[in-house]
């Protein structure tokens, strides 16, 4: 099998998700915890020295951790960290970093904390306490030397108030970015999304653009992911990644029975899988229509490979996710000749503006 996936992304970083575990410390509503050990074992059942050999070849891989709850196999992202060289990230909810030493933690390049916004919406689905729990380690990090990107990760249902939480986050002046997923697609919880997408999403991504906007004019960078994401597109002139996660393409996720999988979602799904951590990475699945023909395309590219294949909620559903992308594509690039001007004008630079520098994971578009 071919062993070089494709380097389509801007800066040629090819990112290594890491399964260390199947198990979760939380049952949060969205997902209900741990996989089945028969999917995604509990403990990494390939030798270590199968990652190192395929990671080592890569001449500036990203490496990111993820389960389950990575943490609670610290001890597999101590012998990674140990056996190659590489940009490290992690995403975690955050209730065992302490778990791994701050020599470790001073090591990584990127930490997500997953948190939803405000107490009563993150404990709500994530369990009580848990909110506390994460900002006292967002905290620990900072006080025991981390000086990586620390990025606030939320699961957006309808009980999310984009506006409220995202502002909130980034005023608790702890994360430096906020990125958010919806829950949407894969999830049959939602009362009515329609009326939550029209009366509460797209007029929250508004006025969220607004304030960008109106901080970037007094010299302040939001760090509002999916909006730089955009942004970088028409900064940069490189499109962004189909899909803009890389899923497939500069991503692959290596699942604890060391399956390559396309996504790190599509555990169940045999059109994800891409070969094997002791054999090599195969193709992965592209993205083709309507997204190819879309005049939105350089900026969403697909937006997820997963909700592509699946289609949990049909093609009405698609569309309708379609809508609110180019809605947040349509205010980022709205805003695109002021941001210029204050280029120009050195108000804010340029290079501050682009993100991310290399995939971290944030999926880029909700
Ligand atoms: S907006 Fe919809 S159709 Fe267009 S590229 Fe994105 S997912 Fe595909
Ligand atoms: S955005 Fe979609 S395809 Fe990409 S990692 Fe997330 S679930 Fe997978």
């Amino acid at each position: 099998m071919n062993k070089e996936i494709e380097r389509v992304n801007d800066l040629n970083f090819v990112l290594y998700i890491v399964f260390t575990t199947g198990q979760c410390n939380l049952r949060c509503d969205y997902c209900g915890g741990s996989f089945d050990p028969g999917v995604v074992p509990w403990g990494v059942k390939y030798p270590l020295e199968a990652l190192v050999s395929l990671i080592s070849e890569d001449p500036d891989p990203v490496v990111a951790f993820y389960g389950g709850e990575p943490l609670l196999n610290a001890r597999f992202i101590r012998e990674v960290m140990d056996s190659v060289e590489a940009r490290f990230v992690i995403q975690t909810n955050g209730l065992l970093v302490r778990q791994l030493e701050p020599e470790y933690w001073r090591r990584f390049d990127a930490v997500l904390l997953s948190i939803d916004g405000r107490k009563e919406v993150n404990d709500r689905h994530r369990g009580k306490g848990v909110h506390d729990a994460v900002l006292a380690a967002a905290g620990w990090l900072r006080e025991v030397g981390y000086k990586g990107d620390l990025i606030a990760r939320m699961t957006v249902t309808e009980d999310t108030d984009v506006y409220e939480d995202v502002r909130y986050l980034l005023n608790l002046g702890l994360f430096d970015h906020v990125h958010w997923q919806l829950d949407a697609v894969w999830s049959d919880r939602w009362r009515d999304f329609e009326g939550w997408a029209r009366g509460s999403y797209e007029p929250g991504i508004t006025a969220l653009a607004d304030l960008w906007l109106r901080e970037m004019e007094g010299g302040r960078i939001l760090g509002i992911v999916p909006f730089l994401g955009v942004l970088r597109v028409d900064l940069t002139g490189v499109p962004n990644e189909s899909p803009p996660c890389g899923a497939g393409r500069s991503a692959v996720a290596i699942s604890t029975d060391g399956r390559i999988l396309a996504c790190p979602i599509a555990v169940y799904s045999e059109w994800a899988v891409m070969g094997d951590v002791r054999e090599g990475i195969g193709e992965g699945p592209r993205i083709g229509e309507p997204c190819v023909s879309c005049p939105y395309f350089r900026y969403c590219g697909g937006r997820c490979l997963f909700a592509y294949f699946e289609r949990y909620w049909g093609e009405m559903g698609f569309e309708l996710l379609c809508e609110l992308t180019k809605h947040l594509i349509d205010e980022v690039r709205s805003r695109l000749p002021r941001i210029l001007e204050l280029i120009e004008l050195g108000i804010v630079r340029r290079e501050a503006l682009i993100y991310p520098k290399f995939n971290n994971t944030t999926e880029i578009i909700p």
